[in-house]
């Protein structure tokens, strides 16, 4: 007789998987054999750079890097974090106890909260967000309040609501912002940080997207706000900024007791970073700027063919400043993101995220990428043009 076995109450409580539906239609429109092109995918189109991957091949070579790794990874990972953090930043980090290492940022980003947060804690989280901050904030009992992020704030929360609350243990905020695009200024980070000290607040800063930026625009560091390292813990990744998805590398950085609790957290969980991935990611921060440069010129190229193209056949849209996304209100008369999701597939073969997938204040809005070649860009906009 097989047991009974169910998921727990904490995973019977997670939302529902919003895109089912969509998935399934997509996929099911490949085993057709349409030609579709995907709008919908936040994994860059292009390898990781040669230097990176001959770094991993001799890493794997070495007998020495077989072993168990540190829980903190190599000491020079960290020094060179902290190195490629005060040229870009001009901030100091402690490599002993202000870095840490992580099996991917979305993998620190679903342990903090373990480590930080009680049950009936409440936690602020925007809304439209990427989808992996909420489970593991639930997992650990704590509270979600949304708070929306919208057009007419820049897409950035509205502090004076924020300020309102009593009680708060942690807000998560991710700029560049997946999936608006939008970027923070200065002010909204100075005004977050003492807002965060007078409460005191935890700020969890995801900046996945810290070097995917345009027409010159730098997206700032927290920790350039003083102060802020009292408060803040951020999230790196080198997932966007070398077409490095698959490798599974990124750091948190920032106030040592929040380091210390992620790294207690994790240390209970997995046993490192393998040691030639972390090598790789040495040889990655040590890259020649232009690699960055070229990743960018390639994705503001496409933003304004897309931007342009889509004008164009009447659907204007503000070109994002920062990301590989561009955030689109849904065009004349549509009303309903996952609608427009649907037909866009079944008319056009094109394949977007509807923004209600991103929570209830993502509607009205679709996701678009910027991973695919100009030419499919083109003949997206061409395809659009025939059904809008
Ligand atoms: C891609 C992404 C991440 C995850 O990056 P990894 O380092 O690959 O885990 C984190 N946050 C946001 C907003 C992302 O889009």
């Amino acid at each position: 007789m097989p047991i009974n076995i169910e998921f727990s109450e904490r995973l019977k409580n997670l939302p529902p998987y919003l895109f089912v539906e969509i998935d399934k239609a997509k996929r099911a429109a490949i085993a057709e054999g349409r030609d579709i092109i995907n709008l919908g995918v936040g994994d860059p189109d292009s390898p990781t750079p040669t230097h990176i991957v001959e770094a991993m091949k001799a890493a794997v070579q070495d007998g020495n890097n077989h072993h168990y790794a540190f829980d903190a990874g190599l000491p020079q990972l960290r020094q060179e974090i902290a190195q490629w953090f005060q040229s870009r930043f001009n901030v100091s980090l402690d490599p002993e106890t202000e870095i840490y290492p992580l099996i991917g940022s979305k993998e620190g980003l679903a342990h903090l909260p373990l480590g930080v947060i009680n049950p009936k804690d409440k936690v602020l989280l925007t809304n439209p967000a990427y989808p992996a901050y909420r489970p593991s904030i639930e997992f650990a009992g704590g509270k979600i309040i949304y708070v929306p992020l919208k057009a007419g704030n820049d897409f950035l929360p509205d502090l004076k609501k924020v300020a309102e609350y009593k009680d708060i243990k942690a807000i998560v905020i991710n700029y560049p912002n997946n999936p608006t695009a939008a970027t923070a200024t200065k002010d909204f980070y100075t005004e977050l940080v003492a807002l965060a000290r007078e409460k005191g607040m935890i700020i969890v800063s995801d900046m996945a997207y810290s070097e995917v930026y345009f027409d010159g625009e730098k997206p700032l560091s927290i920790f350039e706000i003083a102060g802020a390292k009292e408060v803040a813990i951020e999230f790196h990744s080198f997932s966007k900024t070398y077409y490095m998805t698959g490798w599974r590398i990124g750091w948190a950085c920032g106030n040592p007791t929040l380091i210390a609790a992620l790294a207690k957290v994790k240390s209970n969980f997995d046993s490192g970073i393998f040691q030639a991935v972390q090598i790789a990611g040495i040889a990655a921060l040590k890259s020649d700027s232009m690699i960055a440069e070229d990743m960018r010129s390639l994705y503001q190229d496409r933003r304004d063919y897309l931007i342009n193209g889509l004008r164009g056949i009447g659907w204007k849209i503000p070109p994002p400043k920062a990301t590989y996304y561009v955030w689109a209100k849904l065009p004349k008369n549509f009303s309903d993101s996952m609608e427009t999701a649907k037909v866009f597939l079944d008319q056009a073969n094109i394949v977007v995220t509807p923004g209600i997938g991103f929570g209830e204040f993502g509607e009205g809005y679709i996701r678009m990428t910027l991973t695919v070649s100009k030419d499919r860009i083109n003949e997206a906009v061409l395809r659009l043009q025939k059904i809008l």
